[in-house]
């Protein structure tokens, strides 16, 4: 079996797996992510950057060079409930240097910070690396083995990160505990054609309980059609016509073109998770991003919250990971810092997911309170300032530089 030492070993080359790696590369530290998939072109992925990871961007110097691949800027989110159809968040009063989210396929940002970590003779990201077990002296780990095209590798590292998502296979065969948040829904993930000059502000579109995303990605929308848990077969069973017959009536704008949706290999079956680690580390071992809390699309945040849990490691574990392996007390300060934060937006998650989504006749749009409560938000332009400091710089936004 082929063997590896680094200093810190990153199971994952999601937004935190990435970000991390290159920070810790920066401050001088020796960092292998592994990555299962061979490249960053996958489709789920997400698309949405906040202006917080543009602030940590500015701060690294990175955002003249970031905001030089193709985005497109989004300075408002409109929402369409029912009849009602208003700007919900205006994020253009951020106190940071780019406020609005950029849209650019993920798959851009992670090759762009690969390309930038690569700068930096400590790091390095290996492809097609699946952690399948982890390395164990008594109760501290030690680092992991993985699966390659070549056999099996082993890594050895002072550190082991487990930022390996929502299905994280570190923090499973960590055993570490995790509490399940009921989630209702799953997503179905598609492309639909649309014309190029046409531009999408609206996100977010709510009709009778059924809700949909859709993200302008310029030459086509990125389609994010809620379904009830475990439906899928049930929508399957009801037709292609229908399917999209049910996404012409959200979004009218789709009608003429749903019909390009030939098939259902064409979408992709995306199940939704909340979830948390009671503990995010053990010795030898830690768990970030949606391996550590798992986040629903709901807002579109999950990224830049991965990326924040990546700052703030970064900045606690660097100084540490140059005297050695960290002390337990050095990963518990890592959860200490992120779990408020991280828990305090998948509450926001749950009161989306159970008054919008799927709440029948009780969703907000079809009661009294719940329409005045929508007709105020769309018509009073301070209150969108509200969700757009939740949603654009999240709770407790990281700083590289501040100790
Ligand atoms: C349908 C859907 C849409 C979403 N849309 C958005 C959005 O628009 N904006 C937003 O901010 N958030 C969105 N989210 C949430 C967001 O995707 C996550 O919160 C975010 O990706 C978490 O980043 P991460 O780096 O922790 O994990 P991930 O992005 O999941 O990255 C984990 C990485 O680890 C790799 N990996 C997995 N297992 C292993 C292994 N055993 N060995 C090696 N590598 C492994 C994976 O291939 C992946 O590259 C969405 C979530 C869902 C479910």
């Amino acid at each position: 079996m082929k063997q590896l030492q680094t200093q810190c070993c990153i199971a994952g080359g999601g937004p935190a797996g990435i970000m991390l790696g290159y920070l810790l590369a920066r401050a001088g530290v020796d960092v292998i992510v592994l990555e299962k998939h061979k490249d960053f072109l996958r489709d789920f992925r997400g698309d949405t950057i906040h202006p917080s990871t543009m602030e940590v961007l500015y701060e690294l110097g990175l955002l003249e060079d970031f905001l030089r691949l193709p985005h497109q800027k989004l300075y408002h989110l409109f929402v369409k409930f029912n009849d009602l159809h208003g700007r919900f968040v205006d994020l253009t009063h951020l106190p940071v240097h780019e406020p609005y989210i950029a849209l650019m396929p993920q798959w851009d940002f992670l090759n762009f910070m690969t390309e930038k970590a690569s700068e930096y003779s400590g790091f390095h990201l290996l492809r097609e690396a699946e952690v399948t077990g982890l390395l164990s002296a008594g109760d501290e780990i030690q680092g992991v083995i993985a699966r390659t095209p070549d056999g099996l590798l082993e890594v050895r590292a002072s550190l082991t990160i487990g930022a390996d998502g929502r299905s994280s296979a570190v923090r499973r065969l960590a055993g570490l505990e995790v509490i399940e948040t009921g989630v209702p829904i799953d997503v179905l993930w598609l492309r639909i054609p649309k014309e190029k000059e046409t531009r999408d502000e609206t996100l977010g579109y709510f009709r009778d309980g059924r809700m949909m995303v859709l993200i302008d990605r310029d030459e086509y929308y990125q389609c994010g059609y809620i379904i009830p848990k475990g439906g899928y077969d049930a929508i399957r069973a009801q037709g292609m016509e229908q399917f999209r017959e049910g996404i012409a009536s959200l979004a009218p704008q789709t009608r003429a073109h749903v019909a390009a949706i030939r098939s259902w290999d064409d979408i992709s079956l995306l199940t939704v998770q909340i979830n948390h680690l009671v503990q995010w580390y053990r010795p030898g071992l830690l768990c970030i991003g949606d391996a550590a809390h798992a986040m629903s699309p709901a807002g579109g945040v999950g990224i830049n919250l991965a990326i924040q849990d990546a700052v703030a490691a970064a900045r606690i574990l660097a100084p540490a990971l140059s005297q050695g392996a960290p002390g337990i007390e050095v990963l518990a300060a890592v959860q200490k810092r992120r779990e408020w934060p991280a828990r305090m937006i998948q509450r926001i998650q749950e009161a989306i997911h159970n008054n919008f989504i799927n709440a029948g006749e009780k969703q907000l749009s079809r009661n009294g309170r719940g329409r005045f409560f929508i007709w105020l938000m769309s018509h009073v332009p301070l209150l969108q300032r509200i969700p757009a400091r939740v949603v654009g710089m999240g709770f407790r936004p990281e700083r590289y530089m501040r100790l």
